[in-house]
């Protein structure tokens, strides 16, 4: 069965897709455009942690002046429609719920009106297996994403760093380390980092405006906290923390929870996937399934 996105008022097969570029100048030749991955997750039949998505989603516009295409309670219809159309579709559905900064004045800058809504439905990408065996090997780039707590689409540091460093050194992803002291770790490409330390203490960047809120961190802030009694200090470290902690993991709404186990080349603890990393990764599983 094919999967079914939608754009200006139509239900589409996504191989149809087609965006329209002269209503969209701002969001397809200046980047102003904005999203949220999230992802129904096949048996569970309702995306996971919708409300949270579209709550990100709205605040994002708002805190760039973005001009929402649509109230929430339409949006959320719109959803709706899409999700029901799809509702056959054996298997994971990632919906791309994009606003798109449409049209632009005569400055070429300033949006006209709002923006354009995109909800693109696909498969989610398939990761590795050897990333949940092994455990990921990422590289460390200098970059702090600018308007960090919005997420948008521009991705060409993490694009960059791809094309140099993480291909020269053979490793599967990059983590943004904070230009001004090349020290401290905030966050990776597309994905919110943690560290265990030698006390089992749970350590991740705090949300101070650098990095964005990924919502998979907060949910497994809370799993640690309520039901694995787990302490998490939202508190930064430095890149040889990192390498000398007893394990990393990354989280995101398509990854949940991944094993990190070499850093610039530096292997941590005994180079396999922690077991309280695999131990989050199963409950966040569970969470999920458990939850509507
Ligand atoms: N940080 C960045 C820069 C991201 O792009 C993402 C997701 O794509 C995340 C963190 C993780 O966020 P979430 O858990 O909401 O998927």
């Amino acid at each position: 069965m094919e999967l079914f996105s939608w754009y200006q008022n139509e239900l589409i097969p996504t191989k149809e897709l087609k965006i329209n570029f002269t209503d969209d100048i701002t969001g397809q030749l200046r980047g102003f455009r904005i999203f949220t991955a999230c992802v129904r997750f096949g048996s569970n039949k309702k995306i996971f942690k919708r409300k949270k998505h579209i709550k990100r989603l709205y605040k994002s516009a708002k805190s760039i002046k973005m001009k929402s295409p649509y109230s929430k309670t339409d949006l959320n219809k719109i959803i709706d429609s899409v999700v029901e159309k799809n509702k056959d579709y054996d298997g994971d559905i990632q919906f791309d719920i994009i606003f798109s900064g449409g049209k632009t004045s005569s400055d070429g800058f300033t949006p006209l009106g709002l923006s354009t809504l995109i909800i693109l439905s696909v498969k989610p990408f398939d990761f590795p297996d050897k990333f949940f065996k092994e455990g990921m090997k990422l590289v460390t780039f200098a970059f702090q994403r600018p308007f960090a707590n919005v997420k948008y689409t521009f991705y060409l540091p993490a694009i960059f760093a791809h094309l140099t460093i993480v291909k020269d050194q053979e490793a599967d992803g990059i983590i943004f380390v904070d230009p001004n002291d090349n020290e401290t770790i905030l966050e990776g490409s597309s994905f919110n980092i943690f560290m265990i330390n030698s006390n089992d203490q749970i350590l991740t960047y705090p949300l101070n405006g650098k990095i964005l809120k990924g919502i998979t961190r907060s949910i497994v802030i809370k799993i640690c906290e309520k039901f694995k009694d787990l302490e998490v200090l939202e508190q930064s470290f430095t890149k040889n923390e990192l390498i000398n902690s007893k394990e990393v993991f990354i989280t995101s709404t398509t990854r949940d929870v991944m094993p990190v186990t070499n850093v610039d080349g530096f292997i941590i603890n005994d180079g396999k996937p922690g077991k309280l990393t695999m131990e989050l990764r199963e409950a966040l599983i569970e969470f999920r399934r458990n939850s509507n």
